[in-house]
């Protein structure tokens, strides 16, 4: 009789060889991933939407210490999962959803879309979940995963540990039952968040593109593509052409671009050059399924910011001058729908403080962008 120990049964469920695992094993794995992850009932992560057949996006729930979204092909024979969240344990429970979900297929692809902790610190729990998975991403990503990722992770452990003592503080101080509760899954989720990543070591991708890398399956064609830096220096989509839909990453998405480490001169054309595929559905790193109209928006928002902070620091501003001047009313590529769009989506998938308004939201990132575009603008 074949026996199982933990590790080699996930292996050969999630591995490589699940066509050959009975019904019956599959419902044990589900349990085992579920009791993975920790001692108590675990909350559900993810909400995993439809956008094509064979095309997933598993939309991120808001909880502390965020996770991104992932997108999900499924491939004939497995699946193609991009990002990997912030946490291993995120990967499992997504991992344990898919299968009840979508497809127990193994898990073939794994893409890490950029470097940044929310999309590829649950590496590992693939490396456990599914060994004989490739992680793909560009070389760049690969690159700053390494010289980046360990630092960030530390500098990170040490901020967690900073404000698990804050939030203490604040539970305890705490007078409505809403805000009890805010801060009681603050202080859950950042002592799980320590305890499971104390130690940390950056997984990295096993194969890399400088610009294109196509995987011709049964089921559909997978397009990976670098077409220039943008949220990073590598940030790669994976676009779908018979489902007319793409993967964006960071690099297009929901929410408002984040540039603390980006280059705004450059995001623009990137987003231009991935207008010659073809889609219909964005599959973004966080926020909902989008339609291609918002390649166009989120370009236009990022040329308009650009202009203004570039005219504004030439007059001699300040960024705090900018930020005051440039509240969002103020900026025409947020009319039309966009940036109440956007702050609705937001206030939905960050876990914020009860009575924090979409509005209040939007405004902060604004001037978040404000203050990475003027460091940023010239980065070479
Ligand atoms: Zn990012």
């Amino acid at each position: 009789m074949r026996r199982f120990t933990r590790r080699g049964f996930l292996r050969s469920t999630l591995g490589g060889s699940w066509t050959s695992a009975a019904l019956i094993e599959q419902a044990i794995f589900r349990a085992t991933a579920a009791r993975a992850q920790s001692a108590g009932p675990q909350p559900r992560l993810f909400d995993i939407h439809k956008a094509a057949e064979g095309v997933y996006l598993a939309q991120a729930r808001p909880v502390p210490l965020l996770n991104c979204n992932a997108a999900i092909f499924e491939n004939s024979t497995g699946l193609l999962v991009v990002d990997t969240h912030s946490k291993p344990s995120a990967v499992a429970a997504l991992v344990a959803q898919i299968r009840k979900e979508i497809s127990p297929k193994p898990v073939r692809y794994v893409v890490n879309s950029h470097f940044h902790w929310d999309h590829a610190q649950g590496n590992g729990g693939y490396r456990k979940l599914a060994p004989d998975a490739d992680v793909i991403a560009s070389e760049a990503t690969r690159r700053l995963l390494q010289q980046e990722a360990g630092v960030r992770m530390r500098q990170s452990l040490e901020s967690t540990a900073t404000s698990l003592e804050e939030n203490k503080r604040k539970l305890a101080a705490a007078k409505t039952p809403e805000d009890k509760q805010y801060y009681q899954q603050w202080v859950a989720g950042q002592q799980s968040f320590l305890s499971e990543m104390k130690d940390y070591r950056p997984d990295l991708p096993d194969i890399t593109l400088t610009r294109d890398l196509v995987i011709h399956d049964k089921a559909h064609t997978l397009h990976l593509a670098f077409r220039g830096r943008g949220h990073t220096a590598g940030d790669v989509v994976v676009w779908c052409p018979e489902k007319r839909a793409i993967a964006g990453g960071d690099l297009l998405h929901g929410w408002t671009p984040y540039l603390g480490d980006g280059y705004p001169r450059e995001w623009p054309s990137t987003l231009i050059a991935l207008s010659e595929f073809e889609f219909d559905h964005i599959l973004g790193g966080h926020g909902a399924i989008e339609k291609r109209e918002r390649l166009y928006r989120m370009r236009d928002y990022i040329e308009e910011l650009n202009w203004e902070v570039e005219n504004g620091k030439r007059a001699g501003k300040s960024v705090s001058d900018l930020q005051r001047q440039l509240t969002p009313d103020k900026l025409k590529s947020l009319r039309d729908g966009y940036g109440a769009s956007l702050g609705a989506s937001q206030r939905q998938g960050f876990f914020v403080a009860p009575g924090t308004t979409p509005e209040s939201m939007l405004a902060d990132s604004v001037r978040t962008n404000i203050a990475d575009i003027f460091t940023n603008l010239d980065r070479t």
